[in-house]
């Protein structure tokens, strides 16, 4: 089966995901199995693990410097 369109994030043509949240189309690479999200949004909720911000980081917890 054929899905009709690009992946909304690379733009490549193998698109096989939607995704659960935004709706848009992506292709494998983009998609993240585990939470059935695009990489766009596991990174918005904070799912994915490619980008930590410390800023996010509770600031009443000390942070240990090794
Ligand atoms: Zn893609
Ligand atoms: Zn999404």
């Amino acid at each position: 089966m054929n899905a009709s369109g690009l992946c909304d994030i690379c733009g490549k043509p193998d698109v096989d995901h939607v995704c659960d949240r935004c709706g848009r189309l992506v292709c494998e690479r983009h998609y993240d199995d585990g939470h059935g999200v695009c990489t766009e949004c596991a990174t918005e909720l904070g799912l994915g693990d490619e980008h930590v911000d410390p800023d996010d980081l509770p600031n009443d917890v000390d942070i240990y410097r090794f």
